[in-house]
């Protein structure tokens, strides 16, 4: 009888995920030395010199075949076998599973290890159904005892060990393997033997098509390198729930994580996910919320600075390594302290701003600003165009702000603060509210001097709502330059045709008719009536 083989999966989809490959072919060495087997690593793509008919099968996207074939071979791995066809150059878990298993069946090999991650977990379940082969989860030690392999897999959330074998009658495993605690070695020199299989025909599995494939987004980078992260878990219940802590995100200025449930749920991307088959962060602040702490979660939180932990069952093992532990329901309190860090963050933008200098709009750019914006908006899950809406800009304004390409006024804190529902009251300072009011009193003033401005809200300097009555002689403007004030403004035409210039768009508006906008856009006033033009101005502001 040939000797029992163990065969290793090598994940081509990026360097990274080789290296995992490697790891576990290292694993599968040290198990393969004490049971006396064979060791071969499976890799599946496509022929050298694969044209790419779309991004989607771009094989220049993957670590190439014959590199990975002579890293595999120089480590140990006796045979290398290459599996080719066209068809296989963009990786599916749910092709690749297909080969993988055909394989399995002419081959018979004792042992399957794929890397632990979401593709190799899907890969092996695939490839244990169709070949009707053992299928080994999470398996952290992979063992050989008295001559059976046991495969050492967490349970119970990691608060047991169970020790899975082989039952009679099922001779082969498919096996997901972790690829921490081991090194591949260095400048390694062991002469394997490359076999290339290309394979004639491949079925493409039916109702099912890529829709999609790209690398990770610079988003999912920015988490492993954080000052603040916030965790959500199982505990926040649902999509909206986990929403509470992308909110507290967005106000820290700091990026989201989350444990397996948000993942599995897909409340949130897996590049979210932190522990160990996620990612490790080193944050100053980490704030968990609804997570019990689970070893392999609290595995990437460990080099955390502070950790801030929100559950509400005081016995939950999280608190035996939060430096702050707060028992409360996370639904609860996560609104309180999202309405503080908001305030904070509106804070924060105030003093980039520097808007209560008279000169609001040539101020330089403050870095900083934009990202501040960015958080806040996406923490809410909206896109540019409806931070727009809700601040009555422009998309391509936000986009400007976002950017630091232009520094906004006060306004457009306001306006902010206002769609967040947030009273500016709890962040703007005592005195630079007063000078919000002075600015007001003295907008006020210098538009009842001007003879075409009559208020109709005497004594109202320094109130949010003040009216004017308007005249505006008959095909002239209003005033020689575009308006522009933090606010909003509302029009009803009485008598005579008004054009209203705003920002770059003329509205032309009849008796009778309204206009309600942002006054932060540049407007303008004219009369384009042989007539007097009157209206009546209703100006709003915070
Ligand atoms: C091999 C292997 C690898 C794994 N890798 C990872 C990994 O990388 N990352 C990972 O996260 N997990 C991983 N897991 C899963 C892990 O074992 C746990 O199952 C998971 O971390 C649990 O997530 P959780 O804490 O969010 O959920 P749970 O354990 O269900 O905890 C939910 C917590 O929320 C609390 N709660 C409920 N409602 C509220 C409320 N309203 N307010 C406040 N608190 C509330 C509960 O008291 C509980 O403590 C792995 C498992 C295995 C076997």
């Amino acid at each position: 009888m040939s000797r029992a083989e163990i065969w290793t999966f090598g994940d081509l989809r990026t360097a990274q995920q080789w290296r995992a490959s490697q790891k576990v072919l290292v694993k599968a060495l040290t198990v393969a030395k004490e049971a006396d087997a064979a060791v071969s690593m499976i890799l599946i793509g496509a022929p050298e010199g694969t044209p790419a008919a779309s991004p989607l099968n771009d094989p220049g996207a993957c670590v190439g075949l014959k590199e990975a074939a002579a890293q595999a071979a120089a480590i140990g791995a006796q045979t290398v076998y290459c599996l080719t066809h066209p068809l296989l150059a963009a990786p599916r878990a749910d092709l690749y599973a297909r080969v993988l298993a055909d394989f399995v069946q002419q081959r018979k090999p004792w042992l399957i290890f794929l890397p632990l991650n979401d593709f190799g977990r899907e890969t092996a379940a695939i490839g244990a159904q169709r070949c009707q082969a053992g299928l080994i989860a999470d398996c952290v030690a992979p063992l050989i005892e008295n001559g059976r392999f046991v495969g050492r897999c967490p349970a119970w959330g990691g608060q047991i060990l169970a020790d899975i074998v082989l039952a009679d009658g099922w001779p082969t495993a498919f096996v997901t393997v972790p690829p921490h605690g081991v090194q591949i070695p260095v400048n390694p020199s062991a002469v394997g033997r490359i076999e290339t299989i290309a394979l004639s025909r491949i079925a493409l599995p039916e109702g099912l098509s890529l829709v999609q494939r790209g690398l990770e987004s610079e988003e999912g980078k920015r988490l492993e390198e954080a000052e603040t992260v916030v965790v959500g878990g199982a505990g926040l219940g649902d999509m909206q729930g986990f929403g509470l802590v992308r909110e507290l995100a967005g106000a820290l200025g700091g990026e989201v994580g989350a444990t397996r449930p948000p993942v599995m749920n897909h409340w949130v991307d897996e590049e979210r996910l932190i522990g160990q088959t996620g990612k490790t962060v080193r944050p100053r602040l980490l704030v968990s919320a609804g997570t019990s702490g689970a070893v392999q979660y609290t595995a990437g939180i460990m080099e955390s600075e502070t950790i801030v932990a929100i559950d509400r069952d005081p016995a939950a093992p999280i608190f035996q390594i939060a430096d702050i532990g707060i028992v409360a329901d996370a639904k609860t309190l996560l609104p309180i302290l999202n309405q503080r860090a908001q305030q904070s963050a509106l804070r924060r933008l105030a003093d980039a701003t520097c808007a209560l200098t008279p000169s609001e709009t040539e101020e330089a750019p403050k870095a900083g600003f934009g990202a501040i914006v960015r958080q806040l908006r996406e923490a809410r899950n909206w896109s540019q165009a409806d931070l727009a809406h809700a601040t009555g800009q422009t998309p391509e304004f936000i986009a400007h702000v976002e950017e630091d390409k232009l520094s906004p006024p006060v306004s457009f804190i306001l306006g902010m603060a206002q769609a967040m529902k947030i009273d500016p009251g709890t962040f703007l300072r005592k005195e630079e509210r007063a000078v919000l009011r002075d600015r007001r009193a003295q907008a006020y003033y210098q538009r009842t001097q001007a003879y075409s401005y009559v208020t109709l809200t005497p004594e109202a300097a320094n109130s949010h709502l003040r009216a004017f009555m308007i005249t505006i002689e008959a095909q002239r403007d209003h005033k020689p330059v575009a308006y522009k004030h933090e606010g909003e403004e509302f029009i009803y035409v009485l008598e005579g045709d008004l054009g209203l210039t705003l920002d770059a768009k003329e509205h032309t508006l009849k008796p009778g008719e309204s206009i309600h906008f942002n006054s932060d856009v540049p407007h303008k006033l004219k009369s384009l009536s042989t007539q007097p033009t009157r209206c009546l101005v209703v100006l709003y502001t915070v």
